[in-house]
């Protein structure tokens, strides 16, 4: 096989992650190539379909001014609230049985801001999410759930920012081309084997190898096998590379596999989206205003506690109650009191809705549905709200049902104000949880424990983060902390080798 060039360290991947090792890389002296499987117009990976929305930890507005660049009047007229380092590390155990690694968690949440203010030192911007994680509270925004700051411009403008960066750093990103095999000399890593879409193959020197190419969750045939039946017939919220292969090399050389191999990121996604994401829509195929309706699937009965909590905290696991459910589909039904807190997703022109002014022809016109049952559940439904308790959508204000079998927790509002609206959702995977283990320093670990030399991991490839669900702004900001601590230690790694 013929080697056409030699670096320092090779990323593979260009989504977020990668973007950050090979940036770290480089102010670690290191020469730098990132490979892309992807055409440059389809490029950055699941970043590139996101909202954006990114968690971190304040103490404070000063410590929220260090990435969110705010004015005087913000930082007077707004509650921005805070979200300490604990409630973070809170919410990643509770959201995932505290199961999550504890140091890996440790480390992502201890760097959270930093990390962030150091993007933002690389040109990349932030904004705040009044559209999303705030309601107006008598007159004044009022934010909720911990989540405040989104990249600007979501998931489009921080891959544009991230390639404009690397541009400006003169790191060459090599699209169309896929590593396919690691390179391996004495049990160490020294560079990788990489195809061009026309199936050409080559070979690349390397003292070090970053893998930040995403999860599985692209490939039907590997989400069958890890995460079982039906899920190969999900759509797929993000693009169509995240093929697993980084997995596949991780393992072949010997890597732990780690993290929850059989869990995924799955959301409510609209019943007739494309098979795979489309960049122009990003994630507005989601629907996830259910909190404040309810959800009902073909035998016409709810089957999740649409308020157990914030949006924040169940969306990521109620794709998975979607796909369980007789045909893998529900409806998602509102009254027109709360059209006002509808997120943005449901005012797009690409959406699966009915309306009718009764809700008798409202449950005839949801396709698959039994009508009759439906009917019973609303009213079975609106028996149980608790209306004596005010209803206060910016806290869990405890406005619930009493006595039904699946009970609505917070936001129960009766559903009694027409027009009525109902909203079509299947089964759409985000990403994978199952990865590879990696240790402090974003070093692969082999079977036995043991660092594999040359090997770094970061983003969706990591294994240990997240099980069962996911606290909303976590994927981009774990991969930036890990991408950014892979890179600088390929550096330092490349450097003793010389
Ligand atoms: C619709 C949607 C909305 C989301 N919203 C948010 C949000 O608001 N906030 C948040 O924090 N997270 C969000 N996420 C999750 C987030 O996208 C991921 O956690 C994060 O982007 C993962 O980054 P990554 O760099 O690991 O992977 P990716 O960004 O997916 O990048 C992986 C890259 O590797 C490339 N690649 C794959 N295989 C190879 C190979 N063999 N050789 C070379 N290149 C390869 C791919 O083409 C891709 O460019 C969302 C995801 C989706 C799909």
């Amino acid at each position: 096989m013929k080697t056409v060039e030699k670096f320092d360290v090779v990323v593979v991947g260009a989504g977020n992650a990668a973007m950050c090792a090979a940036f770290a890389a480089q102010d670690g002296g290191a020469s730098v190539l990132v490979l892309e499987a992807a055409p440059e117009a389809e490029c950055g990976g699941n970043s590139a379909f996101t909202g954006g929305a990114t968690r971190f930890a304040f103490s404070n507005v000063e410590e929220l001014a260090e990435v969110l660049t705010l004015s005087d009047e913000e930082k007077r007229d707004v509650d921005f609230g805070q979200y300490t380092e604990e409630e973070f590390l809170e919410d990643m155990g509770r959201c995932t049985q505290y199961r999550c690694d504890p140091d890996l968690t440790e480390i992502f949440v201890r760097n959270s801001r930093q990390t962030l203010a150091w993007m933002k030192s690389k040109g990349i911007r932030f904004e705040a999410m009044y559209g999303r994680q705030a309601h107006k509270v008598n007159g004044k925004f009022k934010f909720f759930a911990g989540l405040v700051c989104a990249f600007w411009g979501a998931g489009a403008g921080l891959v544009k920012g991230l390639h404009e960066t690397a541009t400006r750093l003169k790191i060459p990103v090599r699209y169309e081309t896929s590593a396919i095999t690691l390179l391996r000399k004495k049990g160490c890593v020294c560079g990788v084997r990489a195809v061009t879409a026309n199936g050409e193959e080559y070979d690349i020197e390397a003292k070090a190898v970053v893998l930040a190419c995403g999860g599985f969750e692209s490939n039907a045939e590997m989400r069958a096998r890890y995460l079982g039946q039906n899920w190969d017939l999900v759509k797929v919220r993000g693009t169509r590379f995240n093929m697993g292969v980084g997995h596949r090399m991780a393992l072949d050389a010997g890597a732990m596999p780690f993290g929850h191999w059989s869990g995924a990121h799955a959301v409510g996604w609209d019943m007739n989206a494309p098979q795979y994401g489309e960049r122009e829509i990003g994630d507005l195929f989601q629907k996830h205003s259910y909190l404040f309706g309810i959800m009902v699937n073909a035998n016409g009965e709810r089957f999740v506690d649409e308020g157990a909590d914030f949006r924040n905290f169940t969306y990521a696991k109620y794709g998975v109650e979607v796909l369980k459910q007789p045909g893998m589909f529900a409806w998602q039904i509102f009254d027109s009191k709360i059209n006002h807190l509808l997120r943005e997703e449901y005012h797009i022109r690409k959406i699966t809705k009915v309306e009718a002014p009764t809700l008798e022809e409202l449950a005839q016109k949801l396709e698959g549905v039994d009508a009759e049952k439906c009917l019973a559940t609303i009213a079975e439904y609106n028996k149980a709200v608790r209306t004596d308790i005010p209803f206060n959508s910016v806290i869990k204000d405890g406005r619930g049902t009493t006595g039904l079998a699946v009970p609505k927790s917070n936001w129960a509002n009766l559903i009694d104000t027409p027009p009525y609206h109902a909203y079509a959702v299947t089964c759409g995977i985000t990403f994978t949880f199952g990865g590879i283990k990696i240790s402090n320093d974003a070093a692969v670990q082999n079977v036995s424990g043991t660092n594999i030399q040359g090997l770094f991991a970061a983003g969706e490839i990591v294994g240990g983060l997240f099980y069962f669900n996911y606290p909303s702004g976590t994927g981009l900001v774990s991969g930036a902390v890990y991408g950014r601590i892979a890179g600088t230690s390929a550096a330092a790694h490349a450097k003793s080798m010389t």
